[in-house]
């Protein structure tokens, strides 16, 4: 992979926000007694090998800690998920922009005081009347035990699609604790599963070797 290839992925997975400082970064990991270059956010992480690519961190979150040792090897056909998720209903959404009543901030000065605004009902943000067709985000995606958001599934399919993978493995998975995926034995990713709710909806990936699972 091209170092500008790297550096896309890496930026799918890091943490753009401004209030968790320590995420932001591009972080060492040691795991299996391999070094690797990782980014990450709350709710998933990448990390790629440094044999691909010499990267130096900016960070320096101990992220090795939370990475779990593997548990299972439960082979998937990249084909077979993006078999599932075309699957899943469109839904048109209205695209939002600013709040112009009040900037953005859901609230408006009336003298001393600032309340809520009317016009976005505090949300900072209003439809623009303009709509877009999405994969509706209310559809989960379930592998063998866990259900997961279907945006991270899209963003796991995009690291399958650049390394040209046609199977991943999943292994580990315990609990509702981090789900981890290996991708051409460069790449780990880590996702969060969703806690299951009630009556919630979801497709199922087929696993190749489900009596292994
Ligand atoms: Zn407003």
């Amino acid at each position: 992979m091209e170092k500008d290839e790297i550096i896309r992925l890496l930026e799918l997975f890091r943490y753009k926000e401004n209030d968790r400082p320590g995420l932001n970064n591009y972080l060492d990991v040691t795991w299996n007694s391999n070094k690797y270059v990782a980014t990450t956010t709350p709710h998933h992480f990448i990390i790629i090998k440094k044999s691909i690519y010499e990267f130096t961190p900016s960070g320096f979150l101990n992220l090795s800690a939370h990475i779990p040792s593997p548990n299972c090897e439960v082979e998937i056909s990249v084909n077979e998920i993006i078999n599932k998720v075309s699957q899943i209903r469109l839904v048109e959404v209205e695209q939002e922009c600013e709040c112009s009543y009040c900037s953005g901030t859901g609230e408006v000065k009336e003298g001393f005081y600032s309340s809520y605004c009317r016009n976005c009902d505090g949300y900072g943000f209003v439809g623009n009347g303009q709509y877009e067709t999405i994969i509706d985000e209310e559809v989960r995606i379930k592998i063998r035990d866990s259900l997961f958001n279907n945006g991270f599934i899209a963003k796991l399919l995009e690291v399958c699609q650049a390394t040209n993978s046609k199977n991943i493995f999943l292994i580990h998975q315990k609990d509702e604790r981090v789900n981890l995926f290996k991708i051409n034995n460069e790449i780990l990713i880590g996702i969060m599963p969703m806690r299951p709710a009630k009556d919630e909806e979801f497709v199922t990936i087929d696993l190749k070797n489900p009596a292994s699972a």
